[in-house]
């Protein structure tokens, strides 16, 4: 028996100064709070850490705050491109979509990929069309539009740059989600859904739901969700390299996190942070961006922060 955990994130970046001003930070933890409840009550009511974080991250895609489902960045064409994973420690069993538009909760789909379809991942149209047969909910694209957004993506637009969705400094809405959790059979899982980087070009694939690059879970390790500039985590294999650090070189999951993101993406020159979780339910948050959306629940701590 383990104690069930849940961990989320809300993105990486500088912390603009508008979202220090309390009543603004204020928002940003109720929701990072909301996702942990919700997990974490199910986790207590005997549900799976997979069924706990995709439900963790489902309400941080409705949250038009954070950079993932409602609220997701623009595309260089003024489009909304979203990426999503889902990964299940127990089987290692995984599902990811890349580049799917119109769809409210693309984690819902990563996650029917790995349960109902003989796939693990499924881009663009024809993750649409899959969608469409399964008669998933789909939006129009004034639901995905928010005001913030367009505005940061007029910034960049022309450029011929993408950027981090919190890398301008007056930013008032952030970033990529995950949540990574242990329920009370020891089982591990983790979700990762993003909008990905503004401006980013037409079909541009970022970490996120690269099984290893920025999601992975594994029982006999741990569960890892990351968030940062998506090219660097897939160069770094980096979720994956927290993972094999403890499997093959018995490191502890906060020293095997530490290492993958101060180390290794750090000598890549890339910049983010990530959530991880073991099966005892020790959590590692590292991050070597200027700060970071998180918070974690059990039955002995909880907290939400931005730091
Ligand atoms: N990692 C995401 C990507 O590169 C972005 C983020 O974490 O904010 O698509």
């Amino acid at each position: 028996m383990s104690i069930p955990s849940i961990v989320v994130h809300g993105g990486s970046g500088e912390i603009p100064a508008s979202i220090r001003k309390t009543d603004v930070k204020m928002k940003y933890l109720d929701a990072m709070k909301s996702a942990l409840d919700e997990g974490y009550g199910m986790l207590k009511n005997g549900a799976s850490a997979l069924e706990g974080v995709m439900m963790a991250v489902q309400i941080l895609e409705d949250c038009e705050l954070f950079n993932a489902g409602k609220g997701s960045v623009f595309t260089v064409k003024g489009e909304h491109e979203m990426d999503a994973a889902v990964m299940d420690g127990k089987n290692l069993e995984a599902g990811a979509v890349a580049g799917v538009q119109g769809i409210k909760n693309p984690v819902r789909l990563a996650g029917d990929i790995m349960e109902h379809s003989p796939y693990v991942f499924l881009a663009g149209r024809e993750a649409e069309e899959y969608a469409r047969r399964r008669e998933f909910e789909f939006m129009p694209a004034s639901y995905f539009h928010t005001e913030f957004r367009a505005n940061q993506w007029k910034k960049t637009r022309g450029s011929g740059e993408m950027q981090l969705d919190h890398s301008s400094d007056d930013d008032d809405q952030q970033g990529t989600v995950g949540s990574v959790a242990v329920d009370e059979k020891g089982n591990l899982a983790v979700a990762t859904s993003t909008g990905g980087m503004t401006n980013k070009a037409w079909g541009r694939i970022g970490d996120s739901p690269l099984i290893g690059a920025g999601t992975y879970a594994n029982n006999k390790t741990c569960a890892v969700s990351c968030t940062g500039h998506g090219e660097y985590f897939i160069r770094g294999v980096i979720a994956y390299d927290v993972s094999c650090r403890m499997e093959y070189g018995e490191a502890s999951l906060e020293e095997a996190a530490e290492k993958a993101i101060n180390d290794r993406l750090k000598n890549l020159g890339g910049e983010g942070g990530l959530i991880a979780v073991d099966a005892r339910g020790n959590i590692a948050m590292p991050f070597n961006s200027e700060g970071m959306y998180r918070g974690m629940k059990n039955e002995h701590r909880t907290f939400t922060q931005i730091l």
